[in-house]
């Protein structure tokens, strides 16, 4: 009852992100007043394994005593200051910090406060660049089909999901659309290096048609998240940083969802051993607690802006809340957790467990593929296996995993027809077989008729 009490009082005050209200005509909001771990608790005692990490943000845990801690210590101290003209302890440490654990070339840090405000930072500094540079002509962006980097109308203009994209077309900016490397959709015969490399002379035919134009290429590493968890091989990455490097354009890795070791590695273009020149960072860079972006880049960037006052090449992008000190002592808890804790070892062997609690779905006829990268595990569901035909998406089958999961007690929000598993990587053995059994039941009912 406590539940469905909220439920009114929230449906005449809210509008909730990524929902059509009307659904909750039929589907239950669910209220959330505590997070332990990987678990939440609702109004009512009833708990559920967050098996995505809540947005993909919560690396280790809701209610982590070492970064509540680190943000209550600093809360004494300084919650805020204005970032221009000033400066402060945690935003400079976390700078240095960032710096030496990216990859090589980025030495630079500007900080935003949310994913897609980094995506617009790096796009708008990337142009400015090539301005200051005596490039005018330099104009277009290049991003790969299937792509995702945030709502607001820069970064969705660079996604390429047309659920969230297309109705907003005309007041988008175009892109040049590469296609992915997504081995899911590889061609007969192929294997992921193969679509790779396919990929890359298909890159390499836009980049040579259209180099003088081009400000930068933008690519999530190795998972198309928000597409469907679509997965590509490393090589794809390191081609793609050479003729980068070929034809004299900038490379913008969106770590926003893969950084912070969810694909095995801290980074994942360490798995390609490049440094890109730009580098967006949020989501798990707060350990999920606070909203907080940084953008990395390199030194090369940093001073072509470097100049008097009145040549109008200083870059005069400004949040609010830059720099945010709690936000900033979140980050540092975090890092000093991964600094401290073997977390990547101890990833490899859930990330093995992830994958166990799923393998009795292998031969299933309505599942397609189960992709894992590190931390990340999909299962595509099909109509037919073998012709890899989808559900048509009006069915919703995703949906009903998602309410199944919610009766079982785990929070599953699969993207369309895939259901995935992102949870935080404090998770047990335990939870993690539960959170398969549940899924493997979820899906077994959503595709039985
Ligand atoms: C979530 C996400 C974003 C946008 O971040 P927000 O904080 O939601 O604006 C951008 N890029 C990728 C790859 C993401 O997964």
């Amino acid at each position: 009852m406590l539940n469905k009490e909220f439920m009114a009082r929230d449906l005449a005050v809210l509008w909730h992100p990524c929902t059509q209200m009307q659904d909750h005509e039929s589907l239950p909001l669910i209220p959330i007043r505590s997070g332990q771990g990987v678990w939440l608790e609702d109004l009512e005692g009833k708990r559920y394994l967050d098996a995505i990490s809540s947005w993909w943000v919560n690396i280790f845990g809701h209610n982590n005593p070492l970064i509540s801690t680190a943000i209550k210590q600093q809360l004494d101290r300084l919650e805020h200051v204005i970032l221009a003209g000033f400066s402060h302890e945690p935003a400079v440490e976390l700078a240095e910090r960032l710096v030496a654990m990216t990859p090589d070339r980025l030495s630079r840090v500007f900080y935003a406060d949310n994913g897609s405000a980094a995506v617009e930072v790096a796009l708008k500094m990337s142009f400015h660049y090539w301005l200051n540079r005596g490039e005018p002509r330099r104009q277009r962006f290049v991003n790969l089909s299937g792509s995702y980097h945030g709502e607001t109308l820069g970064a969705l203009a660079l996604g390429d999901v047309s659920l969230y994209k297309d109705t907003y077309g005309p007041l988008l900016l175009e892109p040049i659309v590469a296609p992915s490397p997504d081995a899911w959709q590889g061609q007969e015969g192929e294997d992921s290096y193969d679509t790779a490399v396919r990929c890359l002379l298909e890159m390499e035919k836009i980049l040579s048609a259209n180099s003088g134009e081009i400000c930068a290429v933008i690519v999530e590493p190795l998972i198309q998240c928000a597409g469907g968890m679509r997965m590509y091989h490393p090589h794809y990455l390191s081609g793609l940083r050479s003729l980068c490097d070929q034809y004299n354009v900038h490379l913008i890795a969106d770590e926003i969802a893969v950084g912070f070791g969810r694909t095995g590695t801290m980074f994942a273009c360490e798995q390609a051993d490049i440094s890109p020149d730009f580098m967006c960072l949020s989501k798990g860079l707060t350990g999920g607690y606070l909203p907080m972006s940084a953008v990395l880049t390199s030194e090369d960037v940093y001073s072509a802006f470097y100049s008097d006052y009145a040549s109008l090449k200083g870059f005069l992008h400004s949040h609010s809340y830059t720099g945010n000190a709690l936000a900033c002592a979140a980050a540092l808890a975090t890092l000093d957790i991964f600094a401290n804790q073997p977390v990547l070892e101890n990833n490899v062997k859930l990330a093995a467990l992830m994958m166990d609690s799923v393998s009795t779905l292998t031969d299933h006829p309505h599942v397609g593929e189960i992709r894992q990268t590190g931390m990340v595990l999909a299962i595509e569901m099909v109509k037919q296996r073998e012709t890899r035909e989808a559900w048509p998406w009006q069915e919703r089958r995703g949906l009903e995993v998602y309410q199944y999961g919610l009766s079982q007690g785990v929070l599953l929000r699969p993207l369309g027809n895939i259901v995935y598993f992102m949870p935080p990587y404090v998770i047990n053995a335990e939870e993690i077989a539960l959170m398969g059994r549940v899924a493997i039941e979820g899906i077994e009912r959503a595709c039985s008729q």
